[in-house]
């Protein structure tokens, strides 16, 4: 646990130092759970937002965006259920004063036993080898099984109670397993009391006719109130899609995680229209889909697994996660979710008008079904960075700080580095740069020794750097050197593009979905 703690702090670190992330409003002593993305950390997420955009939005036919503002009729949020049910679980230790989640609690109670599990089957695993039936042992092992089957009846317990609004049941539960205070180990608990997370603002001068207003909590709504208007305009055909990127704001009940849990952050959602009774071969391709797109940049598919709900949501007749290994352990990166026609025909009800679609092949109305792909912005920046920190051993012993960036998303793709600051080199560096600048990010480093330049490009992500020495003057030849291998090439500055752009575009790394 120690070493995850120091990583993540690591990680929060260097996202400051290097210039990704910084706390909001610092000089005031930040703001909690908001965050800054500064002149690196705004490129890196820029790159992610568009590798999404890129790969659902322009490589299908049937899905368009749109840009959807983030304050919306206040009616919106009472159709969506949020204005009702839009709360979390919280509660509070009365000897440490900390506040929690009570279902996140829980959670993690249950996520414990589910790795004591994993931990006979890797001990049974190493002590069988070859011979070692996996399925078989987690079927008929008796810890195992009781293991999960108590993992189980607690997630159960936990989903039928929070449905039912049975709050004491929720307390209940926390006080039979003894869940203690996380930082403190103590069992003084509160009541359980829900807690709605919208942010609320007005509209309007004056205070009798200024309208309450809500802060968007998601950005899926602003889809749903457009879908006739984008279905007709753009003549869409079931199955379409829409989709978007954005701002949404949340007031969370605890946000000690840096930019994975943040009260302003940014999701990009995806609402996939399909005719009822498709739903569920549309989710299934989707979680396909989806979790492909995450893989295609090569993070390591051991990072990534899926976990069904127990509890769904008052729209959902099926949803999964897709969880990441963050530094702090799997936790929700991305949401799917089978919305069936709960939205549309919500916002029928509150509108008045008509949300349907006619279909010309049956001749008939109806309401269309929903799948929904929908991934925090910020936390894809977690996931990518946290995972890309290294500190790795060179063979001369001596060690880097290396952040290896998949190449597509990284900040800036090459730096420009003369090896001395005369003889014409900074001059053929900047002509270099002139010329790369309008197809890639590039920058310009004159400072300090050609060795420690390299580590401070390696500790930025950065993953080339292309070096003019006296050589170049004479043949135009440059060294290329790659920031994962730290091979350095020998190549002409004809061929730079070629080279930095079969590395970093989009085609490459996508056509390995
Ligand atoms: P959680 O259970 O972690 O609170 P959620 O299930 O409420 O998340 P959704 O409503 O499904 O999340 O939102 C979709 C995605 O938006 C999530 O998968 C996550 O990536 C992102 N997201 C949600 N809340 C936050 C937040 N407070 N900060 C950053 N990202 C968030």
């Amino acid at each position: 646990m120690a070493k995850q703690d120091d990583l993540f702090k690591n990680v929060v670190s260097h996202a400051k130092e290097y210039g990704y992330i910084f706390p909001s409003s610092e000089i005031y002593d930040g703001l909690s759970a908001v965050y800054d993305y500064a002149q690196n950390g705004v490129e890196l997420k820029k790159n992610i937002r568009e590798y999404w955009w890129k790969a659902m939005v322009q490589m299908h036919e049937n899905i368009v965006g749109i840009d959807a503002a983030i304050l919306m009729h206040p009616t919106t949020w009472k159709a969506s259920g949020h204005v009702d049910a839009f709360n979390d679980p919280l509660i509070d230790n009365k000897d440490s004063k900390k506040r929690y989640r009570a279902d996140v609690l829980i959670e993690d109670y249950a996520e414990k036993l589910n790795q004591k599990a994993q931990k006979e089957i890797e001990k049974a695993k190493a002590r069988y080898g070859d011979a070692f039936n996996e399925q078989e042992f987690i079927a008929t092992n008796a810890r195992v099984v009781e293991y999960k089957a108590k993992q189980r009846e607690i997630l159960e317990r936990m989903a039928r109670s929070l449905e039912t609004e049975n709050l004491e049941d929720v307390k209940a539960l926390i006080e039979e397993l003894e869940i203690a205070d996380p930082e403190t180990g103590s069992r003084n608990w509160t009541d359980v009391k829900q807690f709605n997370l919208m942010f609320g603002t007005k509209l309007g001068a004056s205070a009798e006719s200024a309208m309450d207003l809500y802060l968007r909590p998601e950005t899926a709504q602003g889809i749903f109130v457009n879908f006739q208007n984008v279905q007709k305009t753009g003549r869409m055909k079931i199955p379409f899609g829409i989709a978007q990127t954005g701002k949404a704001f949340r007031n969370e009940i605890v946000a000690r995680q840096f930019i994975f849990r943040m009260r302003e952050f940014e999701q990009m959602e995806m609402q996939f229209f399909v005719k009822p009774g498709e739903e569920m071969k549309w989710y299934e391709y989707w979680k396909t889909t989806r979790l492909n797109w995450h893989l295609s940049l090569g993070l390591g598919q051991e990072n990534y697994r899926f976990h069904d709900h127990e509890k769904l949501a008052h729209y959902a007749n099926a949803a999964a996660d897709i969880e990441f290994n963050f530094p702090f352990g799997f936790k929700e990166l991305e949401g799917i979710h089978s919305r069936t026609d709960f939205d549309l025909k919500a916002h029928e009800q509150h509108s008045g008008r008509k949300l349907q679609y006619f279909d010309t092949e049956t001749n008939q109305n109806y309401v269309p079904y929903v799948v929904e792909t929908s991934v925090g912005l910020d936390r894809m920046f977690l996931a990518v960075f946290s995972n890309s920190l290294k500190e790795e051993t060179l063979e001369d012993g001596s060690t880097r700080t290396v952040l290896r960036l998949p190449s597509v998303l990284a900040p800036t793709k090459a730096a420009v580095l003369p090896l001395v600051k005369k003889d014409g080199l900074p001059e053929l560096a900047q002509e270099i740069i002139e010329d790369l600048k309008w197809d890639f990010n590039v920058t310009y480093d004159e400072k300090d020794a050609v060795g420690r330049r390299y580590r401070r490009q390696d500790a930025l992500g950065t993953p080339f750097c292309i070096t003019v020495d006296h050589q170049t003057l004479e043949d135009k030849t440059v060294t290329i050197r790659h920031r994962d291998s730290m091979k350095q090439d020998r190549v002409k500055i004809s061929e730079l593009k070629d080279i930095i752009n079969r590395e970093v575009s989009m085609k490459t790394w996508l056509m390995k979905m």
